[in-house]
C-alpha cells in the first residue's frame, strides 16, 4: 500500500499540471482492450505479452508528496507511470535529501525487486500527481522469471536507470547550478508534455541539493535569459532550445540513453 507522506515535502506548493489531451492521446495510442497506458516501457512490449500482463495491472492514482518506499521498506508493489513522476531520493542525513533519479513514462518505480531485492534503497516520493500502472511485486518477479520481452525490456531499463544515476551524481558534484536546473526543467518537461508547473524554492533545493539562495540565484540566470519565466512559485518554459543550450550535455545522454532503450 501506498504511504502518505509525513514529510516537509507534503507542505510543498508544487502541482505539476497535466495536459489532458496528451493522456487523452497516450491512452489510445497505448490501450490494450480498453485499458489505458501511456507508460512507454509497456507500450514497447508486443502486444500478446502487454495483454497477459494487463489482469495484472491495476491503474492508480498518485498524489503530489505521496512517499510509495522510505529507505529499507518492502516493495510490495512497482509503478509504471503514465503521466505522474516518481523522485529517487537518497537520506543525506536527517535533515538533508537530494534527489538521485527521476522516474516517469519511460520507466518503472521499484526496480530493485526486478533485481533480487526486496527493499527500497531510496526514498520514492511523488514528485508530479498522476496515474500509474501498479503491479505487485510476486507477479514482477513471476513474469520476469519467463525470460521473455518483460525481462528483456527491465533489464534495459536497469541499464537506462544506471545511466540517469550515475551521470546524475557526476553532474551534481562537478556542473554549475544553472545548467543543473535547466537539465531537470527538461527532464520534467519531457515526462510531463506540459511547459508551465508550479514550483517551489524549497522543492527545488532538495532535487537539486543546494541552498534555496542557489536556487533562486540559477532561476534569476535563466529568466535574464529568457529561457524561463518564474512567478509567484510558477515556472514557464519560454525557449526549450535555449534551455537544451544552457544546460550540460548531461541532458542529452541521459535523453539517448532513456531512447536507445526503448528501441
Ligand atoms: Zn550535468
Amino acid at each position: 500500500m501506498c504511504v502518505v507522506a509525513q514529510t516537509p515535502y507534503r507542505s510543498s506548493a508544487l502541482i505539476l499540471y497535466m495536459s489532458n489531451s496528451s493522456i487523452r492521446d497516450g491512452f489510445l495510442s497505448g490501450s490494450a482492450n480498453g485499458v489505458p497506458s501511456v507508460n512507454r516501457l509497456l507500450a514497447t512490449l508486443p502486444k500478446n505479452e502487454y495483454k497477459r500482463l494487463l489482469p495484472k495491472l491495476k491503474i492508480v492514482n498518485l498524489v503530489l508528496g505521496e512517499v510509495l518506499y522510505e529507505p529499507g521498506n518492502v516493495i510490495n508493489y512497482v509503478y509504471f507511470p503514465n503521466d505522474s513522476i516518481i523522485s529517487l531520493i537518497s537520506e543525506l542525513s536527517k535533515t538533508s535529501w537530494l534527489e538521485v533519479g527521476m522516474v516517469g513514462n519511460e520507466g518503472m518505480a521499484g526496480l530493485a525487486v526486478f533485481m533480487g531485492v526486496g527493499f527500497s534503497p531510496t526514498r520514492c516520493l511523488v514528485q508530479g500527481s498522476g496515474s500509474a500502472m501498479r503491479m505487485s511485486s510476486g507477479a514482477v518477479r513471476k513474469e520476469a522469471n519467463r525470460l521473455g520481452n518483460f525481462h528483456r525490456l527491465l533489464h534495459r531499463y536497469s541499464h537506462s536507470l544506471l545511466t540517469q544515476v550515475s551521470q546524475s551524481a557526476a553532474c551534481n558534484r562537478f556542473h554549475l547550478v544553472d545548467a543543473r536546473l535547466a537539465r531537470w526543467l527538461l527532464m520534467t518537461n519531457d515526462r510531463l508534455g506540459v511547459e508551465e508547473f508550479p514550483l517551489t524554492q524549497a522543492f527545488l533545493s532538495t532535487m537539486l541539493g543546494v541552498r534555496r539562495e542557489g536556487v533562486s540565484k540559477a532561476a534569476g540566470a535563466l529568466q535574464v535569459g529568457k529561457l524561463i519565466r518564474y512567478s509567484r512559485g510558477v515556472i514557464t518554459i519560454l525557449n526549450r532550445r535555449g534551455l537544451e543550450a544552457k544546460s550540460c550535455r548531461c541532458y542529452a545522454i541521459i535523453k539517448a540513453e532513456t531512447e536507445a532503450y526503448l528501441n
